[in-house]
């Protein structure tokens, strides 16, 4: 796989670079230069294969000779050690299950691909390097959990002090070993700031090797796609066609889809489930992009004003607008429909979805509503229930079952180190440990 940039489509650097290098440094974006074909013969025979012989194809299909076949599946089989099952709900909707990973949302995949491939790429370097990350929530801890206990690789997290929930900070703060959690008195937008001036401190460079790990890297996104090949292949019967309904923030997830539909996974449309941050919804509608400020809401993973992947979506079309709309459908939904959703699947099928997920349910139920027909609806199940557990009421409360290992961290012992929002103090934390 070859990739260029977002800005310039003549780039073409090598996908161990694109890795190393985050952002092609134009203002762009890295993406493929061209979307290989899976072929015939594996869609019609990918319901005989398990996820993980999914995953590997999909990945070799992909990464076309970047990496020899067994480094490639010691990538894949080490970063995608979980499943990712499809639930019926009945004849016509079905949930795929992307929460099964060790921090429990889908952020796992592309992190654990992620952490893989760097070191990969950087095996012949005999340094270590430092990942430094902001986070307000669900990708601190899977970046932390994903790159914990790999040699000569140090972790450390930012995070705004009384501004993450209780289970996100246990989630952040009970690592051990080569994982830092610092505890910033300021907000998100603080920590994001330090971030970026650390970057751009070259003595600080020098000293720690710094490596951004953010989700605008390619190596998150890659990995994304095999769970849409995936739940394809476990639907059984596969000629009503397939929607898939997409809890969107910053369309990553979104553009994985994408992705996957290109090589060739016959999809029939992608629904861009949004919540009141309707950015993406008015732009497909009006044609025009106009990025604004974040509200607060219930599947707060997807409160974004700007998503980082829209380029990418749009390159993939070569911004062409009509095309986009015959690929996605966008719907935006309320935090009372949210809270809907949750009461009507529970309801209905004795099923717990978290706030995201909802989302996603709503808003096929608006596109099955509006375009009618037969198709197997699939609603990706962005993250555990548990990890939200304060947004539902009795009974459906009682019926959620944490797992194991959020269950030990809440119990943990928080580890973090408190410091101001100032950058002379990161900088002479990071300088000295
Ligand atoms: C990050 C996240 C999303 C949004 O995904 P994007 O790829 O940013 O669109 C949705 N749900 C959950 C639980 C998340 O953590």
């Amino acid at each position: 796989m070859r990739l260029c940039s977002t800005l310039n489509r003549g780039l073409s650097v090598s996908f161990a670079e694109a890795v190393r290098r985050g952002i092609p440094g134009d203002g762009g974006l890295f993406i493929p230069a061209s979307i290989p074909l899976c072929s015939a013969g594996f869609l019609r025979g990918v319901g005989g294969l398990s996820f993980p012989e999914i995953a590997f194809e999909v990945a070799r299909i992909l990464l076309d000779g970047e990496m020899p076949e067994t480094d490639l599946r010691n990538v894949v089989e080490g970063a995608i050690t979980f499943d990712a099952p499809l639930r019926r709900l009945d004849d016509t909707t079905a949930v795929l299950e992307l929460f099964h990973g060790p921090t429990l949302a889908f952020k796992d995949f592309g992190a654990r691909f992620m952490a893989r491939v760097m070191s990969y790429a950087r095996r012949d370097g005999d340094e270590g390097y430092t990942v430094l990350v902001a986070t307000s929530g669900d990708t601190g801890s899977a970046v932390a959990s994903a790159f914990q206990g790999i040699p000569g690789v140090s972790v450390v997290l930012l995070y705004p002090s009384g501004r993450v929930s209780q289970i996100q900070e246990s989630q952040l703060t009970t690592f051990t070993g080569n994982v830092t959690a610092l505890e910033i008195a300021g907000t998100f937008d603080d920590c994001q700031r330090l971030v970026k001036s650390a970057f751009a401190d070259r003595e600080l460079d020098a000293r720690r090797r710094l490596t951004s790990a953010n989700s605008i890297n390619i190596a998150r996104l890659l990995p994304q796609t095999f769970y849409y090949f995936n739940a394809f292949a476990r639907l059984g019967e596969r000629d009503r066609g397939v929607v898939f309904s997409v809890p969107s923030g910053n369309l990553g997830n979104l553009t994985a889809g994408l992705i996957a539909w290109k090589m060739g996974l016959p999809v029939v449309r992608f629904v861009a489930a949004l919540n009141a941050n309707d950015v993406v919804g008015r732009y497909f509608s009006s044609g025009v992009y106009t990025p604004g400020s974040a509200v607060t809401t219930l599947s707060n993973a997807m409160d974004v004003g700007d998503p980082g992947n829209l380029p990418r979506i749009r390159a993939l079309f070569d911004d062409d607008i009509e095309a986009m709309r015959r690929a996605v459908f966008t719907a935006s939904v309320s935090d009372d429909e949210t809270r809907g959703a949750i009461a009507e699947v529970f309801r209905k099928y004795g099923y717990v979805l978290d706030p995201h997920g909802a989302v996603g349910y709503r808003a096929l139920a608006r596109y099955r509503a509006l375009a009618g027909g037969s198709f197997a609806g699939i609603v990706l199940e962005t993250a555990h229930p548990a990890k939200f557990i304060d947004v539902y009421d009795t009974p459906v409360r009682e019926s959620i079952t944490v797992p194991e290992r959020l269950q030990v961290l809440l119990g943990g012992k928080k580890n973090s180190v408190q410091l101001p929002a100032g950058f002379r103090e990161l900088k002479a934390f990071l300088m000295e440990s």
